[in-house]
């Protein structure tokens, strides 16, 4: 099927809600039902998302930016902003306690419409956020590769019929997955690695060391930062982006400044940081449609979603 005609088709509820759906909402419930019951198996605690804030996730400045705008509205005489990603709400958390933590995040993020047939974006998405305060780099691969392997052999063992229906052959990939680092990729394939790293490989790798937003760790003498996402074969590409993190008051605001943030949106953050309670730590956030997508076969995200949110289109529902 054309682009055009699937983008159409995801559109109209009778057409898309039918025995390929119901598969592949099943493979998202085990695959759910999975990773949370490892997570709170390891001692996280399970938080309900924020959705509306005075401060988000900048997004920036990403390789990968491409937000149409953000959406901003007033209440209670306040200006908020709609969820682009908990980091921000992560950090205070794992500062104060509880020190592990997961969240089942809604992100809303107006993609640009030319987004809309990468196969890869959504303008409402769910992420699973995970920080563990004083975690290092390597804690959290491994949390996310026992993740991941779980829920896939789990929807392999449970599953095998609504594979079958979506004609997945799923394999399970050994771990632990290779680590790359982006300086290699972008000496191999250009400007765009992701892309073509996704093509190229036939198991999940890490890429280490990408610069981007303030609160990701950086060692400003190495010029490293010590962040990484996780990119999956058969061109369905990142799914995750995390890091070791920023706590050091001076760096923070220095690179708020070098950045050109607006400081006032972070003030809790960098107050946490003056008085030395904010708490080194990692995490990540994973793309929950695109893993869906990953493992069920699907070429298009929205395909996950029972009411998809493409960019550019807006249903009914
Ligand atoms: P980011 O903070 O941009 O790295 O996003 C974290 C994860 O959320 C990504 O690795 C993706 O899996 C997922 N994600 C980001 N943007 C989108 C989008 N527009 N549609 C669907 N999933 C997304
Ligand atoms: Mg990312």
């Amino acid at each position: 099927m054309g682009r055009e005609a699937l983008l159409l088709r995801l559109a109209d509820p009778e057409k898309h809600l039918d025995k390929r759906r119901l598969a592949i909402l099943k493979i998202q419930t085990e695959i759910l039902r999975s990773m949370v019951e490892r997570l709170i198996d390891k001692g996280y605690c399970w938080i309900l998302p924020v959705i509306f804030s005075k401060t988000t996730d900048p997004l920036w400045p990403d390789p990968d930016f491409s937000i149409e705008k953000r959406v901003e509205v007033d209440i209670y005489g306040e200006r908020v902003v709609a969820m682009q990603s908990m980091i921000i709400h992560k950090r205070v958390l794992v500062s104060l306690g509880p020190g592990k933590i997961f969240i089942l995040s809604p992100n809303i993020r107006i993609e640009r419409r030319d987004r809309a047939s990468t196969g890869r974006h959504l303008y409402e998405f769910t992420q699973l956020e995970i920080e563990a305060a004083y975690a290092k780099m390597e804690d959290i691969f491994r949390i996310f590769e026992e993740l991941i392997v779980g829920a896939m052999k789990r929807v392999k063992d449970e599953l095998a019929p609504e594979l079958e229906l979506l004609g997945r052959d799923l394999r399970i990939p050994s771990t632990p997955f290779k680590v790359y680092r982006r300086s290699e990729l972008e000496e191999r394939y250009g400007r765009s690695w992701p892309v073509e790293v996704a093509r190229n490989i036939r198991e999940p790798v890490w890429v280490r060391d990408i610069p981007r937003e303030f609160y990701d760790y950086e060692d400003l003498k190495s010029g490293e930062w010590r962040n990484y996402d996780l990119i999956l074969p058969e061109g369905f590409g990142e799914v995750i982006s995390g890091a070791e993190r920023e706590y050091e008051y001076e760096k923070i605001l220095m690179k708020l400044e070098k950045d050109g943030i607006d400081k006032s949106r972070y003030r809790i953050l960098l107050d946490l940081a003056k008085k030395g309670l904010l708490k080194p730590s990692a995490g990540g956030g994973l793309g929950v449609e695109r893993f869906v997508a990953y493992v069920a076969g699907v070429s298009h995200v929205a395909e996950v979603q029972p009411f998809p949110r493409i960019p550019g289109i807006v249903p009914e529902l």
